[in-house]
């Protein structure tokens, strides 16, 4: 990841849970900083826990694989 300031390459600078920062919720926390002097620009990337986030598209996939199948029925009751 670069930097939006300088356009260095960010450093990474370490791991924590998102607990160790008073977040609510399970996930990481990853500190990067950028390594020009006189920019000293740092950056904390949230990467929350992704269970969820692959739960919601499990479910969208299963609802497009669903409205797919409604429509294949419908097209053949017509026929
Ligand atoms: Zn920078």
């Amino acid at each position: 990841m670069n930097c939006p300031r300088c356009d260095a390459d960010f450093i990474w600078g370490g791991d924590h849970d998102f607990e160790d920062y008073g977040y609510e919720g399970d996930g990481i926390v990853t500190n990067m900083s950028c390594p020009t002097k006189w920019c000293e620009a740092s950056l904390l990337l949230l990467l929350p826990e992704t269970t969820r986030l692959i739960d919601i598209i499990d479910r969208a996939e299963k609802k497009v694989s669903l409205s797919q199948t409604e429509e294949k029925s419908a097209c053949e009751r017509n026929d």
